[in-house]
C-alpha cells in the first residue's frame, strides 16, 4: 500500500492538527513547526509535543515531514540573511527533534544575483553550521531534505546537479532529497510522460542515487511544461493531468516512497477531494 497524505495546518495547535491527520485518514503528514512566514523562534511545549508524537504511533502516521519557513534563504549574499536563516535552521532542527519528525524538508534558496555556484557554497556552509549549532549527525535519524525546486527567479535547486554539490560539500550532513512533482514539471521534466519520467529518474538515480530521495511532494501544475511558474493545481486538474499521475503513481519505485499533497485548500473537503483523487489514480494505475 502507497502511503499518501497532505500538509496539515498546526495553526489550531499540535492536537488539531493530528486529529485533521486521523479524520483524513493520512499514512503520513507535513507540517510547519513554526509560523512559515517568519523566522522568529518558537518553542514547543512539551507535554504537547509528546501526547502528539504519541497520537502519530498509535495511528502509524509516519514518516512526520517538518517544512522549513519560506523565509529562509541559505543561498543569501547578504551577510545578516545568511545568518539569521543559517540560526532558523538549526533551531527548525531542534523543533524537529521535540516534534519527533522524520524529515526536515526546505528549498536551497535564493542566490539573488550572486550566481549558482556562489549560491552552492553558501548553502553548503549554512548546513553544515546549522548541523554544528544543533549537534545534529548522520546517527540521528532526522534527514535534511533538500527539496527540488521550480527554478523560478534566481533560485538554486532545480537541476539535480546542484543537489549532488550541495551534498558532496556538505558530506557529513544527513542530507537527502524531497521530489515536487509541480516543481520538477515546470523545470523542465516531463514526469507527466513514461519516456520523460524513465528518463528524469534515470538521470536522477545517476547524479543523485535513488535511495536519496526520501518524500515526494505531490502537486499539479498550473504552469506548463518549463515554465518555472511555481503555482499548484489539484490533483489531475493541472497540465500534468490524470493521465500524468497515473503514470507517476504507477512507477514501481516511487511507489514505495511517501507522497505528501501540497495541493490548494481553503478547507478539510479541498484535502479529502484531492487524497480521494490520487488514491483512485495509484488504484488505476498500471505498474511498470
Ligand atoms: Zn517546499
Ligand atoms: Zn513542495
Amino acid at each position: 500500500m502507497m502511503k499518501v497524505g497532505v500538509h496539515v495546518s498546526k495553526a489550531g495547535g499540535l492536537s488539531r492538527a493530528l486529529q485533521d491527520a486521523i479524520d483524513l485518514k493520512c499514512d503520513t503528514i507535513q507540517m510547519f513547526a513554526g509560523s512559515p512566514r517568519s523566522l522568529r523562534q518558537s518553542v514547543i511545549d512539551e507535554d504537547e509535543a509528546s501526547a502528539f508524537r504519541l497520537g502519530l504511533a498509535e495511528e502509524h502516521i509516519k514518516p512526520l515531514v517538518v517544512h522549513a519557513p519560506y523565509l529562509l534563504n541559505l543561498a543569501s549574499p547578504k551577510e545578516a540573511t545568511h545568518e539569521l536563516s543559517t540560526r532558523a535552521l538549526a533551531d527548525e532542527i531542534t523543533r524537529c527533534r521535540s516534534l519527533g519528525a522524520d524529515c526536515l524538508v526546505f528549498h536551497p534558496g535564493n542566490h539573488l544575483g550572486s550566481g549558482i555556484e556562489a549560491g552552492i557554497q553558501r548553502i553548503a556552509a549554512a548546513i553544515i553550521k546549522a548541523c554544528d549549532i544543533a549537534e545534529l549527525t548522520r546517527s540521528d535519524g532526522l534527514l535534511l531534505l533538500l527539496e527540488m525546486v521550480s527554478g523560478a527567479g534566481t533560485e538554486v535547486g532545480w537541476m539535480f546537479q546542484h543537489q549532488r554539490a550541495i551534498m558532496d560539500m556538505a558530506e557529513d550532513a544527513p542530507l537527502g532529497i524531497c521530489m515536487d512533482t509541480c516543481h520538477m514539471f515546470v523545470a523542465g521534466h516531463d514526469i507527466a510522460t513514461r519516456e520523460g519520467l524513465g528518463g528524469t529518474l534515470e538521470q536522477l538515480d545517476r547524479i543523485l542515487g535513488m535511495s536519496r530521495v526520501a518524500v515526494v511532494h505531490a502537486n499539479d501544475s498550473v504552469g506548463m511544461l518549463g515554465s518555472r511558474l511555481d503555482r499548484h493545481a489539484d490533483i489531475g486538474r493541472g497540465m500534468i493531468g490524470e493521465e500524468g499521475f497515473r503514470v507517476i503513481l504507477g512507477n514501481s519505485k516511487l511507489r514505495e516512497l511517501p507522497f505528501v499533497l501540497e495541493t490548494p485548500k481553503k478547507s478539510l473537503e479541498d484535502d479529502r477531494r484531492n487524497l480521494a483523487a490520487i488514491r483512485r489514480l495509484a488504484r488505476e494505475a498500471v505498474i511498470w
